[in-house]
């Protein structure tokens, strides 16, 4: 059976049914932000047994189980396992994944609001996560719904991925990473991070690091610290090593994704050196964050900072220790999946959003780097995400549910 374009009769009444689950799926989100998913964790730290996004996984899990459906609970532990749900055929030729994020940030301090209760009012619901990026989540889970209600049967296989462990860097072993690294794969992905303003066809990239200065402890009162002959100071050479940093330029080559954008070097971050005040330090440790290109790499990166050491400061005693590593990624602007994205989004919303790439990172380098071409962020509109009082907008929640589903018929095909 060959791959035939979906009929417009068959989008309207997909479109009808999300209209008519879209209160059921306001509920769903508010279990989902009910459902705390706080990620307090950085990825060097990430444990394997503290049960992050549980809650989330088995609301997840059961919803689609209820659907009539098969899905998986996968992951590197049972505390953090990602949900995976396969839709459509056996055999297929084209293939889509939609992918999401199932933790969140922590709350900060400012919200006025009840940061997990789900509240909504005037249009929009309220919560940590409640855009980033629950409201996604509910999207793609109602997009499956309309699917199973209206008996469609795809021509290809829709993949969806529920993943632990996004937020502290985008770099998990755990989720999209675990995922990829089991062979899940597809002809085109989406991560539907929030925001219909852009189709984000990539993201920047990055390189953490932490650099540590070793001196020699001594009390500031003893002769052999006046005399010169014992003691070193490990913050003034940190002082030395920041002053030759700065002196770095990083090559790059200009990328369609990112016009008039370049790769940022900002060293120190944060500073951390001495015990005492009359006690000669013999440790400090400053971290760095670089914004990286297409084409820059952590090895590059550290070159640099070596040679710059050397050529300014080579007595100095360093180490530097890598603490989060994701390349910059872009595909091309006219993607089979971005083109469909695109006529979607202006068919539902009569709006054209731009096509370019995205300045935060996130797991779209896991999967463009295995090859799949894979759209970083498009999804519901909304404000404050990672801030106090976030919310997500629910007019555009439904548009944004209809322009997912629009676009699975109309990418992977549907059988008569
Ligand atoms: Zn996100």
């Amino acid at each position: 059976m060959s791959e035939t374009v979906p009929s417009s009769s068959l989008i309207k009444r997909l479109e009808k049914r999300i209209e008519k689950n879209f209160s059921d799926q306001i509920e769903l989100l508010q279990k989902l932000v009910k459902a705390r998913s706080t990620n307090q964790y950085t990825p060097d730290l990430s444990p394997k047994d503290i049960p992050v996004e549980a809650k989330v996984a088995k609301l997840i899990y059961s919803e689609i189980k209820n659907m009539g459906l098969s899905p998986k609970r996968i992951g590197e532990s049972r505390e953090r396992t990602n949900v995976v749900c396969n839709f459509g055929p056996d055999r297929f030729r084209k293939s889509l994944i939609l992918n999401g994020h199932m933790d969140t940030v922590e709350q900060v301090s400012t919200w006025t609001r009840k940061p997990f209760a789900g509240e909504v009012e005037n249009g929009r619901l309220y919560g940590v996560g409640a855009l980033d990026m629950k409201g996604t989540l509910s999207a793609y889970m109602f997009v499956l719904k309309a699917l199973v209600a209206e008996k469609v049967k795809l021509d290809g296989r829709l993949i969806l991925e529920f993943v632990v462990d996004e937020e502290p860097g985008a770099s998990s072993q755990y989720g999209t990473g675990y995922l990829v690294k089991k062979g899940i794969s597809a002809k085109a992905a989406i991560i539907g991070e929030p925001g219909t303003g852009k189709i984000s066809i990539g993201h920047r990239g990055g390189y953490r690091f932490r650099l540590t200065t070793s001196g020699e402890a001594v009390h500031t009162g003893f002769s052999a610290w006046e005399k010169k002959e014992k003691g070193r100071n490990a913050v003034l050479d940190m002082a030395r090593v920041i002053i030759a940093l700065q002196t770095i330029e990083m090559p790059y080559r200009p990328a369609r994704a990112f016009p008039g954008r370049i790769p940022v070097f900002t060293f120190p971050t944060n500073i951390n050196g001495g015990t005492s005040i009359n006690i000669v330090p013999d440790k400090c440790v400053a971290e760095g964050d670089v914004r990286l290109m297409p084409g820059n790499s952590d090895k590059q990166v550290k070159m640099w900072m070596e040679e710059a050491i050397k050529l300014h400061c080579p007595d100095i005693i360093y180490e530097i220790e890598d603490l989060v590593y994701v390349p910059s990624v872009e595909i091309a602007k006219h993607e089979e999946i971005v083109d469909v994205l695109l006529k979607n989004m202006l068919e539902v919303t009569g709006r054209k959003p731009k096509i370019a790439g995205a300045g935060p990172w996130n797991d779209a380098w896991m999967l463009v780097t295995r090859g799949i071409p894979t759209v970083a962020g498009f999804g519901p509109d909304g404000e404050n995400a990672h801030g106090a009082n976030e919310h997500v907008d629910l007019g555009s929640l439904k548009d944004i549910t209809k322009i997912y589903a629009r676009t699975v018929v109309e990418y992977l095909g549907v059988k008569k």
